[in-house]
């Protein structure tokens, strides 16, 4: 167990009119979001700031980690109005860079991966000046559903190893560290415009040792962006937080993945996959 909660994972949650609005838009256009589906923490801010992240293909996951808020089970058929409404949302947004990320789909062929590519062209018409990044599960390995998916191009491949191979067992029993790097080197190796990008969680049991690790494999094959995360428990049926990690070992992930030549590196407590990801683009370096 990690003790109390410290002082520097404190802070004051807001509640604007513009959250109440972002919610209500995508109650209307029946879209998930990983915000709420997950559970996120920043879900106050990025609401506000009229930001989401989309969640498609449904709200179900057939795959059960052990660190994930999004439900569990036999999803539905896959919704065709789902892509247009997602490049609705982020037109009446006014999103200038759109994530979109989905729950994982063993029970389909493709993964999903024609939906997120469905998804791609809806947001090219509708918002022709939006960047576009997807966050896509493993599929598992399928490399035909992966560059399909390549070939839609988006301007962020994003893929997350989430935590050290140590723990995968543990913490997400049905995927495999080998693969998600196979994806990244895929999508860099088929087209190296594209900027691929990675997160994992800390806070799990991993030492510096592990993550650092974790980071050089991602620098073999061409990881361009990277983020990291303090890991909190969403649920009662979750694993425990193992340890608070300090903002001193952040300031270190964030010199060593410099260093280590990564174009981005963006690591605190509050640091998610999709927190502030529109940065890369007009910032050099996210908080
Ligand atoms: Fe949503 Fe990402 Fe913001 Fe979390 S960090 S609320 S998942 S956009
Ligand atoms: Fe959550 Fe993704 Fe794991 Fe599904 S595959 S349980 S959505 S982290």
């Amino acid at each position: 167990m990690a003790g109390q909660f410290p002082d520097w994972m404190r802070r004051k949650v807001t509640y604007t009119a513009d959250l109440a609005r972002t919610r209500e838009l995508l109650k209307d256009l029946s879209l998930h979001t990983v915000c709420q589906g997950a559970r996120c923490p920043n879900m106050s801010e990025c609401f506000s700031r009229r930001t989401a992240t989309f969640m498609i293909l449904g709200g179900t996951c057939t795959r059960g980690c052990r660190f994930c808020a999004v439900h569990k089970g036999s999803p539905g058929s896959v919704d065709e109005g789902e892509p247009a409404r997602v490049a609705e949302a982020a037109y009446r947004l006014g999103l200038k860079h759109v994530v979109i990320t989905s729950v994982t789909r063993d029970d389909l062929p493709d993964g999903g991966a024609n939906q997120f590519v469905q998804t791609i062209w809806e947001i090219r018409y509708r918002v022709p000046q939006a960047t576009v990044e997807v966050l896509t599960p493993d599929f598992g390995g399928n490399k035909k559903a992966i560059l399909h998916v390549v070939q839609a191009r988006p301007e962020v491949y994003n893929h997350n190893v989430e935590t050290v191979p140590r723990l995968y067992q543990e913490v997400r029993p049905q995927a495999d560290y080998r693969r998600s790097l196979e994806l990244l080197k895929l999508v860099k190796e088929t087209d190296p415009r594209i900027l691929s990008k990675s997160g994992l969680m800390v806070g799990l049991g991993e030492s510096r040792e592990e993550v650092l690790e974790v980071m050089g494999d991602l620098r073999k094959v061409h990881c361009d962006l990277l983020t990291i995360g303090q890991y909190l428990k969403p649920g009662d049926s979750h694993l425990e937080v193992k340890e608070y990690v300090t903002p001193d070992t952040y300031t270190f992930y964030r010199r060593e993945g410099r260093r280590m030549g990564f174009q981005q590196v963006a690591a605190g407590p509050y640091v998610r996959s999709s927190y502030r990801a529109e940065d890369v683009f007009d910032a050099e370096d996210a908080p």
